[in-house]
């Protein structure tokens, strides 16, 4: 059989193997439901360069400005000077360094926990936590929109997958009720949901944990940084750190970073170095992220008016958004303002940017069908006059692409 071109354009076009993917291309096109990717020319922060044109971003994750934060681009610079830029071997390997341990401490310290171990990504850490904990015969309850990386950890695990309505406390103890003894149990959720800014119930899923013998599992990618006292999350605002059994959060969003921890006690992260393949199987952390992260925990500790500025930022959006009429939802720094029609939200995010604010439209499979929407995040580095802006902005494209109710 003669070898495939691969490389030549003009051929594989013809190559019925290619023809297969581009149909399937033109199908989510057709549906509304293709998505591309679009190269910013700038660092994340509250203005980006796009398309040579300075937008305002509301889209980002980096929801305290921390990825340009002086301090820990230094930490980053001097990580990479001390450490060199890879870790060049998975951790088990030679992949280990001080540095991670050391930040791995600090994690511990923030969330009170025994010991916390990095992970490479969050969705790295959830599908390896998830896996190590349950397996065939296990159970797993998970909620409806906990994020995809939750989703496949729980597929993987290979445990039987209860997935209860979005913060339904009631069908969830009645799944628990009726589930037969024998075997493990471990509830799984969200703390601030990623699309739709709302927050999970804990304390009540903390008592059922506790009634039912279940784990309780948090994902607190959202909220690291953010919520709390000490910004560890929404369990430590809620007082509920110690009756949470398996704390994940992420170093890539408020924190400016990149990479994920798991934080509980010290035989949960010793299981986790022993079991969990995706932290087995993977290149050590890079000491530039890691060390990014730890300074990052230490702006979280002394600028604490970042958080306070996020707030009141995500407020008036929020309050902005439903002056206009438009359907803005969640009570925390993500703002989703729900359109439905996928081809509505391209067309209002589409207008929104020709326009100069980049507000990302998300489609199913993120969100359920019919519920598409856009997400709209502030920084805490917008300033007043640039979310005035934003709102003329949101006003002017909702009138022009028929959004307005
Ligand atoms: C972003 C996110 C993750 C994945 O984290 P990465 O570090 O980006 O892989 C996991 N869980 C939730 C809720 C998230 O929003």
């Amino acid at each position: 059989m003669r070898a495939l071109q691969v490389d030549k354009g003009g051929r594989t076009r013809h190559d019925p193997r290619v023809r297969v993917l581009a149909a399937e291309l033109a199908a989510l096109e057709d549906a509304g439901l293709r998505r591309r990717l679009r190269p910013l020319a700038s660092a994340s922060d509250a203005e980006v360069l796009l398309d040579g044109r300075r937008v305002l971003l509301l889209s980002s994750n980096n929801y305290l400005g921390l990825a340009t934060h002086p301090a820990v681009k230094a930490a980053a610079c001097a990580a990479i000077e001390r450490w060199g830029c890879g870790t060049g071997a998975s951790r088990l390997i030679a992949g280990h360094l001080e540095l991670h341990a050391e930040v791995e401490a600090k994690l511990a310290a923030l969330k009170g926990t025994e010991a916390a171990l990095l992970f490479p990504s969050g969705y790295q850490a959830n599908v390896g936590a998830i896996t190590t904990l349950v397996g065939r015969g296990d159970h797993v309850f998970s909620d409806a929109l906990n994020h995809a990386s939750i989703v496949d950890g729980c597929r993987l695990s290979r445990a039987s997958v209860h997935v209860y309505p979005h913060r339904d406390v009631q069908t969830l103890e009645a799944e628990l009720a009726a589930t037969a003894r024998g075997g493990r149990r471990l509830i799984v959720t969200d703390s601030v949901f990623s699309m739709d800014g709302d927050r999970a119930p804990l304390e009540a899923l903390a008592a059922l944990a506790e009634h039912y013998h279940s784990w309780l599992m948090v994902d607190e990618a959202h909220a690291t940084g953010v919520l709390g006292p000490g910004g560890a999350g929404l369990a430590e605002a809620e007082g509920l750190g110690a009756r949470v059994t398996v704390h994940m959060g992420t170093l890539g969003k408020a924190l400016g970073a990149a990479g994920a921890y798991v934080a509980g006690a010290r035989a949960l992260v010793d299981l986790l170095v022993n079991r969990a393949r995706t932290f087995i199987y993977t290149t050590g952390l890079a000491p530039a992220a890691v060390a990014a992260a730890g300074a990052a925990l230490e702006v979280v500790a002394t600028e604490p008016e970042r958080r306070a500025a996020l707030v009141q930022n995500a407020a008036t959006l929020r309050d902005g958004l439903r002056a206009l009429g438009l359907d803005a939802r969640g009570d925390t720094h993500i703002v989703p303002l729900m359109v439905g029609d996928n081809r509505a939200a391209l067309a209002f995010a589409d207008a929104l940017l020709a326009r100069d604010v980049h507000a990302l439209a998300i489609r199913p499979p993120t969100v359920p069908p019919g519920t598409a929407r856009l997400r709209v995040t502030p920084m805490a580095t917008h300033t007043a006059a640039q979310l005035e802006r934003a709102l003329a902005a949101f006003a002017d494209a909702a009138r022009a692409t028929g959004c307005q109710p």
